[in-house]
């Protein structure tokens, strides 16, 4: 067995590539991993097999002797902010993100919060390889009466205590939230009430189908949601994945704000916040570097790592900073957790609003404007790497290259980068440039490029 830990967890097709057997064996080599009679916190969210998925799962950590409690339906930051303050020695959510209605995904968390590292990872991976599960007496399976309550209340709070209620309260913003028809829908519009929001809300409804949008918050998907926004005149609009740890912004004009954009906003509000924090963010090498120029005028730093937010949470952990963030509206307030946090995000957003006191598309007019289009091509083959080096010799001379992660290509006023997902067997190719129409010529010529490439491969 190769690796089944992609960028962010294990993922596949639900009952095909995720069936219960598979699922059972994760939960017995998790189980194993962790010290027996560890308490694990598992959860779900909206998708099709999540039942079957976590009660495999949880099958599997009994069978080997831990405590499980079940938090049912939960956003992954609830679940992951459950694990590190109420004494869990880990957990299991069962997720497929952002990732369309077939998948699904397991996310092993450690005690901290965070997603285990690559290096426990790997630990995992050799227990499930070599079957080496601990084997324990029919006295160790034990069921406990441990019912973890309030999980989402507390979250709530814990999320409120970090931002001024009076402030944001007395400007009665008027919001628009899009939960993907997922988890999201059970914490951000209570967020939004308790910060005096007047708030709307559209796929609030749990559906495993996701019928009304696709659970990734991309602006192709979230293009109705935008109408909408505009339609309601929102001073905000806020749009989550399947497991509300992303949230990505449409402002009062009605753009879908990239992640990156509003990472660099939060920062900065960060480190107007908490000016003693040393002034250093991270983001992933997807993320626009024109961004830099923003940040760089209130003196904060980027480090540039390789996309996925687990690496970008556990650099922060070692290293301390202000925040991380991504492109894909993953943004990590490390005082709250070291984990990406939807509704967390959301309410720094509208803190940072009624500072500001102006409209949020003047808020994101602070920034560099460019012209955003990302999009992908199916990648199966695995050659990869002869794409990149294609691209950088028809593409690279002259200009700033960058392969920390598949190839970037720097130029005073456009930029892109081609890189294998880690979740989806896809290539992703983001362009940024000046204008809509150099984006544009640029993203087809990239994609004509690839495709020529790959016929003579
Ligand atoms: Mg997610």
């Amino acid at each position: 067995m190769g690796k089944i830990f992609g960028t962010n967890g294990i993922r596949g097709i639900i009952n095909k590539d995720l069936t219960p057997e598979f699922a059972l064996k994760i939960g017995k080599a998790v189980g194993t991993f962790f010290p027996e009679k560890s308490k694990i916190l598992i959860g779900k969210d909206a998708r099709a097999g999540g039942d079957m998925l976590i009660k495999s799962v949880e099958g599997g950590l009994l069978s080997v002797g831990l405590r499980v409690s079940d938090a049912g339906f939960v956003p992954t930051p609830a679940l992951q902010f459950t694990i590190k303050n109420s004494g869990y020695n880990g957990g299991i959510m069962v997720t497929g993100s952002h990732n369309p209605p077939e998948y699904s995904g397991i996310k092993v968390i450690d005690d901290n919060g965070a997603e285990i590292s690559r290096e426990k990872e790997l630990i995992v991976e050799n227990i499930l390889s070599t079957n080496k599960f601990r084997e324990v007496n029919w006295d160790s399976v034990i069921s406990e009466v441990n019912i973890e309550s309030n999980i989402i209340s507390k979250y709530i709070e814990k999320i409120l205590s970090f931002v001024d209620i009076e402030k944001i309260r007395k400007k009665k913003f008027n919001v628009l939230i899009d939960s993907a028809n997922s988890v999201g829908s059970l914490s951000t519009p209570l967020i939004a009430e308790r910060l005096g929001c007047k708030v709307h809300t559209i796929n609030s409804n749990l559906n495993p189908f996701f019928s009304a949008r696709m659970p990734e918050p991309s602006a192709v998907n979230l293009k109705e949601t935008a109408a909408i926004s505009k339609i309601l005149n929102a001073d905000i609009s806020v749009a989550h994945d399947g497991d509300a740890d992303r949230a990505v912004f449409i402002d009062s004009a009605g753009n879908v704000i990239t992640g990156d954009r509003s990472g660099a906003l939060l920062s900065y509000w960060l480190s107007v916040k908490n000016p003693i924090t040393r002034k250093l963010v991270y983001t992933g090498v997807s993320s626009s570097p024109f961004i830099q120029e923003f940040l760089s005028k209130h003196n904060i730093k980027i480090e540039w790592l390789k996309v996925g937010s687990v690496g970008i949470s556990h650099k922060l952990m070692k290293d301390g900073g202000l925040a991380g963030f991504e492109e894909n509206g993953g943004f990590i307030f490390p005082e709250h957790q070291y984990v990406r946090d939807g509704g967390m995000s959301f309410a720094l957003m509208l803190e940072l609003m009624a500072n500001e006191d102006i409209p949020s598309t003047k808020l994101f007019d602070k920034l560099p404007k460019y012209y955003t289009l990302k999009g992908s091509v199916e990648m199966h083959d695995s050659n990869v790497e002869r794409i990149y080096e294609k691209i950088e010799e028809i593409y690279g001379s002259g200009k700033e290259v960058i392969k920390i992660d598949g190839i970037k290509i720097v130029d005073k006023d456009y930029w892109f980068i081609v890189r294998k997902s880690g979740t989806e067997p896809i290539l992703r190719i983001f362009v940024e440039a000046k204008t809509e129409e150099k984006a544009k010529s640029l993203q087809e010529g990239i994609i004509k490029q690839i495709q020529l490439i790959r016929k003579y491969l």
